[in-house]
């Protein structure tokens, strides 16, 4: 059987950043009832996946908000809960201001082995901008103190496409981020969410969105800069040196179960969806009060269709082709042939072996071509 996946959100941020559209909360006064809610939920909701855990992975949020004990207390209801001899990779998502040397010598005692830290930029003006937490010097600490305290799996996100932010300042992040000999990279442009401070910012004139062209040239430095330096560009926004592909991340993009715990958190088994409520009381009253909190959907043949499509095409190596074939069954198989053929023709796709693929070029536009090759339900 299949082993399986755990994402558990951690909804708090001390302040809010003025891209984000992710679900989080400054209340942090609820932090403690809120990992009872988290160990009540892993408790109760096992049954959803096969238990045999193979990757973990708490996002937020600010998970590095946790105290020593909630993180402790989390780990212990996981132990006592789930299989986990076969353990492979624990992420931890980290805010770099919140990086000391006391906070990496509790997480040394648990298993987390892998750190994902948002640093976004090393430039100052942009990370004030952003308003992120922390500044430059910060991030650059923060990552050295890692590798001292012995975390050699790290991975950093940065952000491209700010207003403000040049091709050159973007050159000197890049160059930053390969100096501090990180294992992972994952870089997004930046998108407008809507009702986020920074849309508002660009609907009411005060801000310009970046031209196309600098757009492109940052993805292009990205790419380059990146594969020069020895890393695989395994997935449209990610980039791994040989070894350190995130597993947890690639298990969603293959299919493999997981369950999401915790407000706003997603589960999917290859059967159904289920998504909890993205708002923090609602989970923990729910939770307390023993109520099932999350919404379910079962998938249908189209589902399965568009995610296959959508999950396999986010990969370098993108769909295999035998497999997609005997899972949708060859009548919607050669439908989607025919709808791949113009883009493999114009070059944006690529059919090699028994795989079809982006082009790194048609992985900068992907979003419009997978949803082009969707089935309308
Ligand atoms: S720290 Fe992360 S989750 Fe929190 S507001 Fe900033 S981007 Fe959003």
């Amino acid at each position: 059987m299949t082993m399986a996946g755990i994402y558990i959100h951690i909804p708090f941020c001390t302040k809010r950043c003025i891209y984000c559209g992710f679900y989080s909360t400054t209340q942090t006064d609820l932090m403690d009832r809120y990992t009872a809610a988290v160990c009540k939920e892993l408790t109760e909701r096992k049954e959803y996946i096969n238990n045999h855990i193979k990757t973990i992975y708490f996002g937020g949020g600010t998970p590095s908000l946790l105290s020593s004990g909630q993180i402790e207390r989390i780990f212990q209801t996981i132990m006592e809960n789930y299989l986990t001899d076969g353990l492979q990779e624990v992420t931890f998502e980290c805010n770099p201001d919140d990086i000391t040397c006391d906070f990496l010598q509790s997480i040394a005692r648990t298993p987390i082995n892998r750190i994902s830290m948002g640093i976004q930029s090393f430039n100052d003006d942009i990370l004030g901008f952003i308003r992120r937490r922390h500044n430059s010097e910060q991030a650059v600490n923060a990552v050295k103190l890692c590798h001292e305290a012995g975390f050699n799996n790290i991975s950093i996100d940065l952000i491209y496409g700010i207003p403000g932010q040049t091709v050159n300042i973007f050159r000197e992040d890049i160059e930053k981020a390969i100096a501090l000999n990180v294992s992972h990279i994952s870089s997004y442009h930046l998108s407008y969410e809507e009702e986020t401070p920074i849309w508002h910012l660009l609907q009411n004139k005060k801000i310009a969105a970046i031209d196309e062209e600098s757009s492109v040239s940052m993805y292009h430095l990205l790419c380059d800069s990146l594969r020069k330096s020895g890393f695989k560009h395994y997935e449209i926004s990610n980039f791994a040196k040989e070894g350190y592909e995130s597993k947890h991340n690639s298990s969603y993009w293959d299919g493999t179960p997981y369950l999401g715990i915790g407000a706003g958190a997603h589960s999917f088994n290859g059967v159904s969806r289920r998504w909890n409520p993205d708002n923090i009381t609602q989970y923990i009253d729910g939770i307390e009060s023993n109520k099932p909190v999350f919404e379910e959907e079962f998938l249908t043949n189209a589902d399965r269709y568009n995610e296959s499509i959508m999950l396999g095409l986010r990969k370098s190596d993108g769909i295999d082709l035998a497999k997609f074939s005997s899972y949708i069954g060859e009548e919607l198989f050669s439908h989607f042939m025919q709808d791949a053929e113009p883009h493999i023709k114009n070059g944006s796709l690529i059919m090699e072996k028994d795989r079809i693929r982006f082009t790194e070029d048609g992985l900068f536009t992907s979003d419009n071509i997978i949803s082009s090759l969707f089935l309308l339900q």
